[in-house]
């Protein structure tokens, strides 16, 4: 079952070894021993439903805490130290189209917010109730989640937009078929989510990011029932899949998708590589990103991430041993790890890995081809656990993420993370900051940075520290003309920032596609973009 409280399944746990306590206090500081507030308080909190009865709606309390928010900080602040104060007033599991129109018919009669549901990983807010706004029913797709056509002539599947990332490989697998697209929130995340949200997954280098993948679908709208069409490439004027990718439940709720699938990799493979900083390490992905090789994943950590990795992984003795092992080789302190992946026919595989050694060795690096890459595929999914388990020890623990061109990556680098790095100056408070590129285009590649800092006894301070932070990135982000959002979307935390990047006439363009499509704003209010 999953936690009300924190990412995951309740039977799942990352315990954070006993060196890495250590290694936090000495650079963060002793966490503060901190109580989280029960669910039967939680409980205690969730007011009376504003909504007229309904079939499809349940009212019941815990149903509707489980639904009151998703994973942002904030959301943990308020669900962890008991601040939640805006619930849905019911949640509905619809399982067909007419069910879903019927939900949008009524909130539209009744007057009504509706916040479709899919995985609620969201991380950016997309799912608080507004605070003074009109009832809200929360639209929980779980039961859209089956395989509803294959078409293995045109490698297209069409899928139920509720289902999860495990039940869609599943059902895939059982015909020879993948999708992978496996964001770290994979064990939960549903396909609907990640079509609204522009979600990548970590093998986007061969599989391709959400967009390309989506071929077609069914909306739900406030203004009718909308059949995007199938075409395997279209000149017809402007894309509509584009209204769909990225609208964050705005323009309407997505049932169900077609999309590109592929056949079962004949083998796949996980592998390290170091570098001796990660101005040299750039440089080499960068290479590896216009030679354009066949891998399905890159990912270059910085140095502190590297040395995160090395202690976190509970695996002391070995660490030690590679270190050695690593310095006798040139990789001193500032080295990077580079992991990668290999997946697809084995003569490719052999042939990228070839070409990517080249360039690692002409870049000071070297290649370890044991251990490190299998362990974090084998880890890939259980690593978000590792938050609940800091969140306990006191520690808050929180990612926010870039994309921005090459010649900023270094700079635009080393700028975010100390905006980050000095956001608690003020109060003496150090914050653990460290960052990786992982997804690469030609022109450039996305930062992903991991922060953590100590829970104050005081929640609102906890809340606060956090808004320091990320406002301070934010600004940084923004003023180094990177974008706001490159996998996360935009959802409460970054809508202040939106206008920066799609100036005031694009601005005006999609106020006006939402204001078409949901007149009497029933979808999702107050997120992704204020309409007025
Ligand atoms: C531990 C963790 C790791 C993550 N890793 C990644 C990552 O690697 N890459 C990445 O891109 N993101 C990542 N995320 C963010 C998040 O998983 C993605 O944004 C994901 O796409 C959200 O999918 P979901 O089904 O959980 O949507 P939800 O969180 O339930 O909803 C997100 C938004 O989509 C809307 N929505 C959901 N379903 C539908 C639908 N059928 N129709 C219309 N609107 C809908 C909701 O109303 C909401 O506005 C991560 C989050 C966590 C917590």
């Amino acid at each position: 079952m999953k936690r009300i409280q924190g990412w995951g399944n309740i039977q799942t746990d990352y315990p954070v070894p006993e060196s890495a306590r250590a290694y936090l206090e000495n650079v963060v500081g002793k966490p503060h021993q901190l109580h989280n507030s029960s669910i039967s308080a939680l409980l205690q909190k969730v007011p009376a439903s504003r909504l007229p009865t309904h079939p499809l709606i349940s009212t019941d309390p815990e149903v509707r805490l489980r639904h009151a928010r998703g994973q942002s900080l904030n959301d943990w602040v308020d669900m962890f130290d008991g601040l939640v104060n805006t619930f849905p007033d019911g949640v509905a599991y619809p399982q067909t189209d007419t069910e879903v129109r019927q939900l949008v018919q009524f909130a539209l009669k009744e007057k009504l917010n509706l916040i479709p549901y899919g995985g609620g990983s969201s991380v950016v807010g997309h799912l608080t109730p507004p605070d003074d706004g009109p009832p809200t029913i929360s639209v929980n797709l779980a039961k859209m989640n089956h395989l509803l056509a294959i078409n293995e002539q045109n490698l297209e599947a069409t899928l139920g937009a509720g289902i999860s990332g495990p039940q869609l490989e599943a059902e895939l697998k059982k015909h020879g078929f993948i999708l992978g697209h496996f964001p770290q929130s994979w064990e939960y995340s549903t396909l609907g989510g990640w079509i609204v949200t522009r979600s990548v997954g970590q093998q986007s280098y061969h599989y391709g990011r959400i967009e390309p993948l989506f071929v077609s679908g069914h909306l739900e709208t406030p203004a009718g029932p909308m059949d995007l069409p199938n075409f395997p490439k279209s000149a017809a004027g402007p894309d509509l899949r584009h209204l769909v990718l990225g609208s964050e439940a705005r323009m309407g709720i997505l049932t169900r998708a077609t999309l590109r699938v592929r056949r079962l990799p004949e083998e796949e493979h996980f592998y390290a590589a170091f570098f001796p900083n990660f101005e040299i390490g750039a440089a080499a992905v960068r290479k590896i990103a216009q030679s354009e090789l066949a891998l399905s994943m890159v990912r270059l950590s910085d140095p502190l991430e590297t040395e995160t990795t090395f202690q976190l992984s509970g695996e002391e003795k070995l660490v030690n041993i590679a270190k050695k092992g690593l310095n006798l080789f040139g990789q001193g302190q500032d080295r990077c790890m580079l992991l990668y992946g290999l997946t697809g026919v084995k003569a490719q595989n052999r042939l990228a890995d070839r070409q990517l050694a080249n360039i690692v060795r002409s870049n000071m690096g070297m290649m370890v081809k044991f251990y490190l890459g299998k362990a974090w595929m084998e880890k890939r999914f259980l690593t978000p656990y590792l938050r609940n388990t800091l969140w306990d020890l006191g520690y808050a623990l929180d990612t926010l993420e870039t994309a921005l061109p090459w010649e900023k990556i270094q700079s635009g680098r080393i700028a975010i993370l100390d905006a980050i790095r000095h956001a608690l100056e003020d109060e003496n408070e150090t914050v653990l900051a460290f960052s990786h590129i992982s997804h690469i285009y030609t022109n450039g590649g996305s930062m992903y940075i991991t922060y953590l800092y100590r829970r104050s006894l005081d929640p609102h301070q906890t809340l606060a520290r956090w808004r320091k932070i990320k406002g301070a990135a934010s600004k940084c982000i923004t003023a180094m003309g990177g974008t706001i959002s490159h996998q996360h979307g935009v959802g409460l935390d970054h809508k202040p920032y939106l206008h920066l990047e799609k100036d005031q006439t694009g601005m005006q363009i999609i106020k006006n596609i939402i204001k078409t499509v949901d007149p009497d704003q029933v979808m999702n209010t107050g997120k992704l973009i204020d309409v007025d």
